[in-house]
């Protein structure tokens, strides 16, 4: 049994799909990274238990009205990581 932020997985995977239409985006892992981390920290988390084998997707949809603020945060996300990307700061 484990606690998972469903919120955290929703961004993971409509990042995949966003970022699919976007092919001007650095994808580079600190780049995903910094979007991912940009996004969650504008999103409420939301806990739910996972129970071994059960699919957390299914049980736990994510309300209309969070969908649209996860997807806005992750446009966001990207708009300011793309204008200032850390990647090369090394
Ligand atoms: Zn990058």
């Amino acid at each position: 049994m484990k606690v998972v932020n469903i919120v955290e997985k929703a961004v993971l995977d409509s990042l995949d799909e966003v970022m699919a239409h976007k092919p001007q985006i650095c994808k580079c892992d600190k780049c995903l990274a910094d979007i991912v981390a940009y996004a969650l920290n504008k999103l409420q988390p939301r806990y739910v238990v996972s129970e071994k084998g059960s699919t957390i997707a299914k049980a736990a949809y994510l309300e209309k009205n969070i969908q649209v603020a996860l997807l806005v945060a992750v446009a966001e996300a990207i708009e300011q990581v793309n204008a200032n990307p850390r990647h090369d700061k090394e």
